[in-house]
């Protein structure tokens, strides 16, 4: 079989196709770093890679610890504390950008947060303090990032934020966080009506399953991620590099006349309606295989 996308490298330090120098002279804002499998560092290897001169803000002193030698790494110098919950910190962190840069052509947003003992059972026992919680953090942050980034793109810019199928349809043990993707996928239309006059466009990337903190909170979620993998249509999961070679495109200006747009990037699960039944029936014989298998223990 011709294989002719990116090499599948995961984890790893290579970056998606050859290096150019796409984003060579702009500066952007990466939110959401926690550690080297975070989606957020994906994306800023990329960017990176292809010239872009990069900021970085962490979440509380124990992540930035981890986020200062990824940040080195690829030559950033700004490292800032933000927390989104508390607004004053979401000012200080874009005021230091404006003292700093006094410009940015670029902010990723890649934060999400939700109660993981609510990330099981019904959405219908969502408490209403965890979605007030759940909605701030992983919606309306990138709302009020994107306002504070707006303001410091006077020649234009893109912004991309981070979103899931499970927004669009229901997925189990998703819940209130499928919820918040959906006001997230709306915010993004509607920031892009608010910012296009100015030249300032916002996108969103879905993302297949990926192995991550985030991810690692919704319950049963090896098992959800590997039915995925085996019923999307390319058979697989997808990369970081994967991911960073779409955000290269939407914050480069390659992609100059999209904005508004949710993105996938998910090896095309988001088109299945039902996995093919032969793969079911495969599935079927494999499980009463397994059941035989304990059974005979
Ligand atoms: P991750 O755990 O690496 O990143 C989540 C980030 O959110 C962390 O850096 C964390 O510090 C940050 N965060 C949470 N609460 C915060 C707060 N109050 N202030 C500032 N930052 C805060 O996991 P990830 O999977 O890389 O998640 C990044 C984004 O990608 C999320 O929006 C997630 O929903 C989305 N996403 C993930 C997957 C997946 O399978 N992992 C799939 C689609 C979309």
């Amino acid at each position: 079989m011709v294989n002719s996308g990116p090499r599948q490298v995961r984890g790893g330090t290579a970056s998606s196709g050859a290096m150019t120098q796409l984003m060579q002279g702009k500066r952007g804002l990466i939110m959401g770093v926690a550690n080297d499998h975070s989606i957020a560092w994906g994306i800023a290897r990329t960017l990176a890679a292809h010239g872009a001169t990069l900021a970085f803000s962490y979440q509380g002193e124990a992540l930035g610890r981890r986020v200062k030698p990824l940040a080195e790494s690829v030559g950033a110098s700004l490292l800032l504390p933000c927390d989104v919950e508390q607004t004053d910190s979401l000012n200080a962190a874009f005021a230091a950008i404006a003292e700093k840069w006094g410009s940015l052509d670029f902010l990723v947003h890649a934060i999400a947060f939700s109660d993981k003992n609510q990330l099981k059972g019904r959405y219908a026992d969502t408490t209403r303090e965890n979605f007030v919680r759940t909605m701030i953090i992983s919606c309306f942050s990138f709302t009020e990032a994107a306002k504070r980034a707006a303001v410091l793109m006077p020649a234009g810019g893109a912004m991309l934020t981070l979103t899931y199928n499970g927004g669009q349809r229901a997925m189990p043990n998703y819940n209130v966080m499928g919820v918040a993707k959906a006001a997230l996928d709306a915010s993004v239309r509607y920031l892009a009506v608010d910012f296009g006059p100015a030249a300032i466009r916002v996108n969103a990337i879905s993302a297949g399953p990926i192995r991550t903190l985030a991810g690692a909170g919704i319950s049963d979620a090896r098992q959800m991620f590997a039915f995925q993998q085996r019923h999307s249509p390319l058979r697989r999961g997808v990369t970081l590099e994967e991911i960073g070679g779409a955000a290269l495109y939407l914050l480069s200006d390659l992609s100059t006349g999209v904005t508004g747009d949710v993105h996938f990037v998910d090896s095309g699960y988001n088109v299945i309606a039902m996995p093919h039944p032969a793969s079911l029936k495969d599935e079927t014989a494999a499980n009463e295989r397994a059941i035989v298998k304990d059974a005979a223990q």
